[in-house]
């Protein structure tokens, strides 16, 4: 049997008990056992996303289709969309607003590594009327992490929806939907969420359905209108089955599972085992030498971690060692392509996967002719997870 370590920023590594789910035998969606299962499920993961008052939807698809039900279920072609941008995938906001006709206003991080600073969002609300402000919690990209929190106590203040992707942050990065003033929030199955790729998760708060009461237009999608949904998660979360397209039902009991090993660790729990894993990593490549994209500490995730290549490290070498080693990471995307490589550290991650991904990195490294002293990054690394 091959047994790797996936440490990519998703899909990441499932328990054990989430893939036994996928391969029961498969059940009717109106069956009652599926009933209560997606039910709970839907309970559940408000829970995760601390709401009490949010609306959410589960539906098949991935982290683009959710990003993409937030955008035009709030909006209608022609409407103002702020969209802070830290990476890759916050251009992938202004790429969904262009298609939908609307009027994206793409403000971008000076250079990846920093993140639009809060002075450029002010400036920007007090010169113009938005529909929707979006931001990435955390761009996978650049693994640049988001002032959310502050962010919405800015954003809440006016007629605007906060829409948060979450896509590699929720159930990982600390994040709190009610409190923060977040309007929608969406994530996907297979990053922290720990569950195989196929579920788009989101969240609408009472804001967001208000706005979506004023419309206009109908939505301009069949399948992503939300007033097609809403009546099917109701009757599911009250015990009767509603049809409006069919839910993967499978992963849906995987994710009633992962849910409830998520708020068996604790969501508090959770968010403190990803600070402490990730610290010991950025610790651990710092002092063999190595560069983080995050040009701060304070923006740096606890989900990812992009890193520089030393001088003369070929990408293509680095990481086909890397799996030879059994340690699968993932490359750099867009401008850093070639010039970066990221590691997952999300989801069910624990301090042996993150000490065995340094062990292989300091390997890697050395025979793709790199100076290192063997050790170095995983005492630094054990220094820090000595406290979890
Ligand atoms: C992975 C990711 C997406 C895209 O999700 P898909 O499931 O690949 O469509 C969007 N945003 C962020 C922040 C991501 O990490």
């Amino acid at each position: 049997m091959k047994r790797e370590l996936l440490m990519i920023p998703g899909p990441v590594m499932c328990t054990p008990s989430v893939l036994g789910e996928i391969s029961r035998p498969v059940v009717s969606h109106v069956s009652s056992e599926f009933i209560e299962v997606f039910g709970d499920s839907l309970r559940k993961l408000k829970q995760v996303f601390m709401t009490e008052s949010g609306e959410v939807f589960v539906v098949a698809g991935s982290g683009t289709l959710a990003m993409e039900m937030a955008l035009v279920n709030v909006c209608e072609p022609g409407d103002n969309v702020l969209i802070l941008s830290n990476g890759l995938f916050g251009e992938r906001f202004r790429e969904i607003c262009m298609r939908h006709k609307l009027n994206a206003d793409y403000q971008q991080a000076e250079k990846p590594g920093s993140c639009v600073s809060i002075s450029k969002v002010e400036e920007k609300i007090e010169g113009k009327e938005y529909k929707a402000v979006t931001v990435t919690h955390v761009d996978t990209s650049t693994s640049v992490k988001a002032p959310v929190k502050e962010l919405g106590g800015i954003i809440r203040k006016t007629n605007a929806v906060f829409i948060v992707d979450g896509v590699c942050a929720t159930a990982g990065e600390e994040e709190r939907m009610d409190n923060w003033g977040i309007d929608v929030l969406l994530t996907a199955s297979q990053k922290a969420i720990g569950v195989p790729p196929g579920l788009a998760l989101l969240a609408f708060s009472e804001k967001a359905v208000e706005i979506y009461g004023e419309r206009k237009n109908p939505v301009d999608s069949y399948f992503l209108d939300t007033q097609n949904w809403r009546n099917v998660m109701d009757s599911y979360m009250n015990g009767k089955p509603s049809y409006f397209a069919t839910p993967p039902v499978n992963l849906i009991f995987a994710l009633n599972t992962s849910l409830t090993e998520i708020l068996r660790e604790g969501l508090e729990e959770r968010f403190k085992r990803h600070a402490l894993i990730a610290q010991a990593f950025r610790e651990a490549v710092k002092s063999m030498g190595l560069n983080i994209v995050p040009f701060k500490e304070e923006y740096a995730a606890n989900t990812v971690t992009a890193i520089y290549y030393p001088e003369g490290v070929e990408d293509k070498v680095f990481r086909s060692e890397m799996r030879r080693e059994g340690v699968i990471v993932a490359g750099g995307l867009g401008p850093l392509k070639g010039r970066t490589f990221r590691v997952g550290h999300m989801g069910n991650v624990n301090p042996s996967d993150i000490i065995a991904t340094i062990s292989a990195v300091e390997r890697a490294l050395l025979k793709t002719g790199c100076q290192v002293t063997l050790g170095q990054g995983l005492e630094a690394a054990q220094r820090v997870l000595k406290e979890l």
